[in-house]
């Protein structure tokens, strides 16, 4: 195999520049549904690279807070669309990776974290919207924003954890609801939020001896690694597995040189930025979970992402750990 062995960081900041941060410009960012999520990724890939000034800040923060949907009292993907959990949290993502959720104020703060805590399910579990869809990725979604937002209670995480813990399979993965097959996006859903909720010891020695079997079983002969068993290798699973592994601490389980040459192969060389597999459509969402699996296995002095909050660790350093057992 010959492909190209660097990492093409000045081409994939040119990348997500080239997508735009100018308001008026924002049509060309993916599609409407995804707007604020897309300028996360962006914002975020741009972090490890280093290159955090290429977006403008004053602009993007206008753009967030123009997502503010006060119905509801919490995000859209766009102005004058439904809020809904994801784009919540990438909202609250972008300001505190910017040092500036006071922004917000303390109503509007108010009213988000009620949004949150309303969408919990008696189960534990937690809807998207008031449409509800439910799926363990909303529970890390719910705790993972309360937790930047330094909200985080019992009330809202005991049952959120009894939760997850249902989600958990004798395979050592975890599904997106009880019984569901096991999925590697699951498992970083479901560990994310046990590790937010500070609760990684529910799990057993040998279940998290089993959560890595499974996941380092992800790694296929030419490096990349896929989401379930008999699937495709795809870059985004270089995060979802790699930080699994990182959070309970099985990180060298996965052969670093075969995935980081299988993450090289799908840049662009031209045009900037990464795709899910070799030779396919390069898109931000690829770029970013690309460039933060080779940061979580130290490549080329990227900068140090966190495997939990998927936010530069300069960052979540500031943030107000979960206080209860
Ligand atoms: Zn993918």
């Amino acid at each position: 195999m010959s492909g190209p062995l660097t990492l093409f960081k000045e081409k994939h900041i040119r990348y997500i520049q080239s997508l735009d941060t100018r308001k008026h410009n924002f049509e060309y960012w993916l599609t409407e549904h995804l707007r604020l999520n897309g300028i996360y990724w962006g914002l975020t890939a741009l972090c490890v690279l280093d290159s955090p000034e290429t977006f403008a800040k004053e602009e993007v923060i206008e753009f967030v807070l123009s997502c503010w949907d006060t119905k509801c009292g919490a995000f859209a993907p766009f102005p004058r669309h439904d809020a809904h959990l994801l784009t919540t949290l990438s909202a609250v993502q972008i300001l505190a990776t910017y040092d500036a959720l006071d922004i917000l104020g303390e109503d509007r703060k108010i009213r988000l974290i009620s949004f949150i805590r309303g969408n919990q399910l008696e189960d534990g579990s937690f809807q998207g919207d008031r449409f509800g869809e439910v799926d363990t990725r909303f529970v890390y979604t719910a705790l993972s924003a309360l937790s930047i937002l330094g909200e985080l209670t019992p009330e809202v995480v005991d049952p959120a954890v009894e939760f997850v813990l249902k989600c958990y399979n004798f395979d050592g993965g975890f599904g997106l609801c009880p019984n569901a097959e096991s999925h590697a996006a699951q498992a970083f859903t479901c560990l994310g939020a046990l590790a937010i909720a500070n609760k990684l010891d529910v799990l057993s020695n040998d279940q998290l001896e089993e959560i890595g079997w499974w996941l380092c079983e992800r790694q296929l002969p030419e490096g990349g690694l896929n989401g379930r068993p008999s699937k495709l290798p795809d870059v985004c699973y270089s995060w979802w597995v790699l930080s699994s592994l990182a959070i309970i601490g099985r990180l060298d389980w996965i052969n670093y040189e075969k995935l980081t040459e299988f993450i090289l192969e799908c840049q662009d060389e031209k045009k900037g930025g990464i795709s899910d597999r070799p030779e396919n459509e390069v898109d931000v969402f690829h770029t970013v979970f690309g460039v933060a699996g080779l940061s979580l296995m130290g490549y080329d002095n990227l900068v140090p992402i966190d495997p939990i909050y998927c936010m530069p660790k300069s960052v979540t350093a500031k943030f107000k750990k979960y206080p209860y057992k």
